[in-house]
């Protein structure tokens, strides 16, 4: 059975967070201001186990998804990630990707890779050592995410994404630089608006700067002409440089809603299911998963959840909307 949602969705890609700790602080994700010496991460029990991931990534799959990523908090510091990965990789016909900070990536490549890790996505947003820094607030220099970089690229996790979080007035004066790094290396910047997720990063529309501002700036120093999108709802829109090297990326999840052609269902940390960023509440799958169910129950439930499904919330984003109160990015895995 491959369930459609009431908006006529399929269900493609599942993101899982692994966990909501992470090691870095950045501003619009994790402020030290919430996120400090006081807050209560999860306890260990309260995480689903690697044993009751496999079994949901197979319902999953049983229901249409194709594609798994992995992420957090930061999925490098769940213990013995690559035993998961391993599981995943079993289950027949699964892209298998991870977000990641690239913290503990230049150590964990090669195992990753031999774990069967298909690709993986590293968020850096400045190449200037001090605005980066200052972004992730965990003083984590720019080099060490370079060199990560060109680790998990010798070692075939392959294209590399890197994932630009677009803050105006902090990083966005490096856009061009940021762009020139990457032209013609094969790896793939992908600019990200910054988003209203959560409710602890005071985000205003003022900080945002539009896609097309991006692709903008950069064509005028590289002229870009759009590519075609890989495959239905990627999110990412593609563009090529005309002069032949390569391509970036922008995701204007704010600017231009590509709600109508989401297809990704994500699972928190703790086991519940939810069908948009943007969500107040979840569902809750553990229970059922921990009370012996059956894989067949697992199945219908997880298909009656994207049924129900209805959400749309950047198509109907508005001032009043952006405070409310939503579940953080963290927990419910970017
Ligand atoms: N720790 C991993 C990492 O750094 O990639 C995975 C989790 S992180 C939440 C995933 C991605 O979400 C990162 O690329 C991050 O920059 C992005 N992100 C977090 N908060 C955001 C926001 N408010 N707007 C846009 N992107 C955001």
């Amino acid at each position: 059975m491959h369930p459609i949602d009431t908006l006529g969705r399929p269900i493609r890609d599942l993101r899982i967070s692994v966990t909501d700790r992470c090691n870095f602080r950045c501003s619009y994700c994790m402020p030290k201001s919430v996120f400090g010496q006081g807050y209560r991460f999860m306890d260990r029990k309260e995480l689903l186990t690697f044993e009751e991931l496999e079994r949901v990534a197979q319902a999953f799959v049983a229901l249409g998804v194709e594609k798994i990523r992995l992420t957090g908090g930061e999925p490098l510091l769940r213990k013995e990630i690559e035993r998961l990965v391993a599981r995943l990789d079993a289950i027949a016909g699964l892209d298998l990707t991870l977000t990641t900070n690239a913290s503990l990536l230049a150590r964990k490549a090669e195992s990753l890779r031999a774990a069967g890790l298909d690709r993986v996505n590293v968020s850096l947003d400045s190449l200037d050592d001090a605005t980066f820094r200052a972004m992730n607030d965990a003083n984590f220099p720019v080099g060490r995410v370079l060199e990560a970089i060109e680790v998990a690229a010798a070692e075939g996790l392959t294209p590399v994404k890197i994932n630009t979080v677009v803050k105006r007035g902090v990083n966005d004066q490096d856009l061009v630089r940021m762009a020139e790094r990457w032209r013609g290396t094969g790896h793939i910047v992908r600019f990200i608006e910054y988003m209203d997720v959560g409710s602890s990063n005071g985000w205003r529309m003022d900080d945002v700067v539009p896609s097309a501002e991006v692709v903008r700036r950069i064509s005028a120093r590289w002229p870009l002409a759009p590519a075609d999108p890989n495959y239905q709802g990627e999110v990412a829109e593609r563009w090529r440089y005309v002069d032949g090297a390569g391509e970036l990326g922008v995701i204007s999840s704010v600017t231009q809603a590509f709600c109508s052609t989401c297809t990704r269902m994500r699972l928190s940390t703790e086991g519940s299911l939810y069908t948009c960023f943007f969500a107040q509440s979840g569902h809750d799958l553990k229970s059922l998963l921990r009370s012996g169910a059956s894989d067949e129950q697992i199945r219908n439930e997880v298909a009656a959840v994207w049924q129900r499904r209805a959400d749309r919330y950047s198509e109907i984003r508005t001032a009043e909307t952006a405070k409310a109160r939503k579940v953080e990015m963290s927990y419910i895995g970017g």
